[in-house]
């Protein structure tokens, strides 16, 4: 058996940045960079009007009141193509490039414009509202580099770049596929010996959410036949492989075997972890496979533990594992595992403090409680008791 820390690195170390290619900045959203970002122009691309107001040189208008001949206006978009000289000003509106001899903006509501003139009534400073060429980036610089997630402000990055296209990692396919003859379609109203399958929509939905393009397989029966022919056609096109159930110990567990007599390398098949233990992470070819534990709470545990980090990482994410942070506990937690527990878990604010709280539920079969999770507690294989309001790491789900 080895530690969760020890899994991860196994997978991790195993699996490998897939192609990358190139997308319209459209369908960039959520997609992992391949390639660094770099500002093909300054930002500003020229000094720049923070305020409606007036143009001036910052001398004329040291002293206030002063009085000063409006030569012209240039709003945003425009350009003003003469230069202010002394006793000069020039109308200006937020956005607008300032007039050469220009280096300093006063606001529209302290000046008092008369004809061809305008009355200043508060002195400037230098450089006042403007924003310099190049105060916030400049040509030639990184903004963002390969491995980095484009969200919705990575998308203005990329916009403001020039980058209509975008190169980022393919998307691992991902086939899904529930294993045990309990096991039903939802539409199925259950007999008394059967259950609906839920995993499938749990780990597709999972799979997605870390950019996988998911093929769900349906239901396996618990036969050694079944249990092969399901993988053998799994495997095929996909790079990874998610099983849930068949992974226990006893007689109907046969992914692990499957996975043996397909010629698959086991690299693990049991992880110092609760809820989950078994666990079997394999290779067949390109193909990654990973056998989960069939209790839904565990099926879920051990997804955003081992899989979502080998969808992120095979889409070259440079941060592959989900976050963990310190909250505060809100009641005491109790845990006689020596195993390294991940209790499902809600965070929330207490007056400032960032609190977690852990969920009551009925164990690694209640899926029901879990909607409520927004987190797992980490209870390391040593620790027994935690006290309320001692900080806790959580990982966030
Ligand atoms: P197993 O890991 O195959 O021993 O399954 C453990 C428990 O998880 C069983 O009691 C099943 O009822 C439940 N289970 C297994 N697969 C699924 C599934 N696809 N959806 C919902 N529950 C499942
Ligand atoms: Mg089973």
């Amino acid at each position: 058996m080895i530690t969760v820390d020890q899994a991860l690195s196994v997978v991790l170390d195993r699996v490998e940045g897939l192609s990358s290619e190139t997308v319209a900045l459209e369908y960039a959203h959520r997609r992992v960079l391949a390639e660094d970002v770099i500002a093909d122009i300054d930002l500003p691309p020229f000094d720049r009007a923070r305020m409606d107001g007036y143009a001036v040189r910052s001398v004329d208008v040291a002293v206030a009141p002063a009085r000063l001949r409006v030569i012209g206006e240039v709003p945003a978009g425009a350009r003003f193509d003469g230069e202010i000289h002394s006793g000069e000003a020039v109308k200006i509106f937020t956005g607008a490039p300032i007039p050469d001899g220009a280096d300093a903006v006063q606001k529209v509501e302290v000046t008092q414009a008369d004809g061809d003139t305008v009355e200043i009534t508060e002195p400037v400073s230098q450089g006042q509202f403007i924003t310099p060429r190049a105060s916030e980036i400049a040509a030639g610089e990184i903004v963002a580099r390969a491995g980095h997630e484009v969200g919705a402000a990575e998308e203005a990055v990329l916009a403001s770049f020039g980058y209509s296209s975008v190169r980022v990692g393919r998307r691992p396919r991902v086939a899904v596929l529930s294993t045990g003859s309990e096991l039903v379609e939802v539409s199925t109203r259950p007999s008394a010996a059967q259950i609906r399958n839920s995993n499938t929509y749990t780990l597709a939905a999972y799979a997605a959410q870390a950019g996988a393009v998911v093929d769900r397989l349906g239901i396996v029966k618990d036969t050694p036949e079944a249990t092969r022919d399901a993988l053998t056609r799994a495997s095929d096109n996909c790079d990874i492989v998610i099983t849930s159930g068949g992974v226990s110990m006893g007689d109907y567990d046969l992914v692990k075997a499957a996975l043996l007599e397909i010629g698959a390398e086991i690299y693990f098949d049991k992880v110092i972890i609760r809820p989950g233990k078994p666990i079997v992470f394999a290779r067949l070819g390109s193909t990654f496979f990973f056998g989960l534990p069939g209790n839904p709470v565990s099926t879920s545990v051990t997804f955003n533990v081992f899989v979502r980090p080998a969808i992120r990482s095979m889409q070259g994410a440079a941060s592959p594992t989900l976050p963990i942070v310190n909250a505060h506990l809100s009641r005491p937690v109790k845990d006689k595992s020596s195993r390294r527990s991940f209790l499902p878990a809600r965070f929330y604010v207490d007056a400032g403090r960032a609190m977690v709280e852990p969920l009551k539920w009925g164990g690694s079969s209640d899926l029901v409680a879990f909607m409520r999770a927004s987190g797992l507690i980490i209870v390391p294989e040593d620790v027994h008791d935690i006290d309320e309001g001692q900080l806790v790491d959580a990982m966030l789900l």
